[in-house]
């Protein structure tokens, strides 16, 4: 019996039983969307250091410049699609609805897993396609793509800035409360495309871990999860899934 075999049995006993089913991630579940992860080779990082555009510092020294940059992000998000990783993971909320609550805690800023068809997202670090007034707080998402004017302005004449989360930024507070609430509810989590090596991303699953949550990790390269997670699935979102998904709906029945 292989390991994802075991996994998806795992996570269908624990969520036939009622308990809530969390999925936390991170860049790597959109790389296959075509958008890059930081650490991975070439694209837009290779470019641009984020700490030289996607900081509130750099931000304020240069506004054009720092939306140039987001709106090369906002373009690739703009034409990204859901990979089967993305689909894979909101066939397996669909399916458990049935039996259990399910959340999705995400990193990205690239609305792919709301596009797939997932439900109940929380987004740590905001979303690329949102922009909001730094003089009447107000929040667009109908900016043109790309910007016809950089920076852009809102409708009251104040500067707009991207809706994420910047580097030396705070989470957004009731997003990181969300967040912690269905960690520690969960009855098994589900951590992919993230290395989980910065905060909070990388307390969750021990929050939901010492809660008694089952930990599956999806992940191409072994994590600082490694070793703490039940099973740790190597390979790509986009390759596995799918197959999860196919196991686990089986074992739903
Ligand atoms: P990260 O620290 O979460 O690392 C990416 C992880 O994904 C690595 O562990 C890598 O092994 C894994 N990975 C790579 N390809 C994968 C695949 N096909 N399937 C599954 N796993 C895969 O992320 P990061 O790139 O260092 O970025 C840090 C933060 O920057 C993110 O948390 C996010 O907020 C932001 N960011 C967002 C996006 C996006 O919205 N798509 C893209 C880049 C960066
Ligand atoms: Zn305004």
């Amino acid at each position: 019996m292989s390991d994802l075999a075991d996994a998806a049995r795992a996570l269908a006993e624990r969520t036939c039983t009622g308990k809530t089913l969390v999925a936390l991630t991170g860049a790597g579940i959109s790389a296959e969307s075509g958008i890059p992860t930081f650490r991975g080779e070439g694209g837009l990082w290779t470019k641009y250091r984020p700490e030289d555009v996607a900081t509130a510092e750099a931000f304020f020294r240069d506004p054009a410049q720092s939306w140039r940059f987001h709106d090369e992000l906002r373009r690739l998000c703009h034409e990204a699609r859901p990979n089967p990783g993305d689909l894979g993971l909101a066939r397996m909320q669909a399916d458990a609805a049935a039996h259990c609550e399910s959340a999705v805690i995400t990193q990205n800023i690239d609305h792919l897993h709301q596009d797939a068809g997932s439900t109940r997202v929380i987004e740590l670090h905001g979303d690329i396609m949102r922009a909001r007034c730094l003089e009447c707080n107000a929040t667009t998402e109908e900016l043109p793509v790309p910007l016809e004017e950089v920076p852009p302005r809102c409708e009251c004449g104040g500067l707009l800035r991207p809706d994420v989360v910047w580097f030396g930024e705070l989470l957004p507070e009731e997003a990181i409360g969300a967040a912690r609430r269905w960690s520690e509810r969960a009855g098994a989590m589900l951590v992919i495309g993230t290395s989980a090596t910065v905060e909070p991303a990388a307390s969750l699953p021990l929050i939901a871990r010492m809660s008694g949550a089952l930990l599956i990790e999806v992940n191409p390269e072994p994590t600082a999860l490694t070793g703490v997670a039940e099973f740790s699935l190597r390979g790509t979102a986009g390759q596995l899934m799918p197959q999860l998904a196919e196991l686990f709906a089986h074992d739903l029945r």
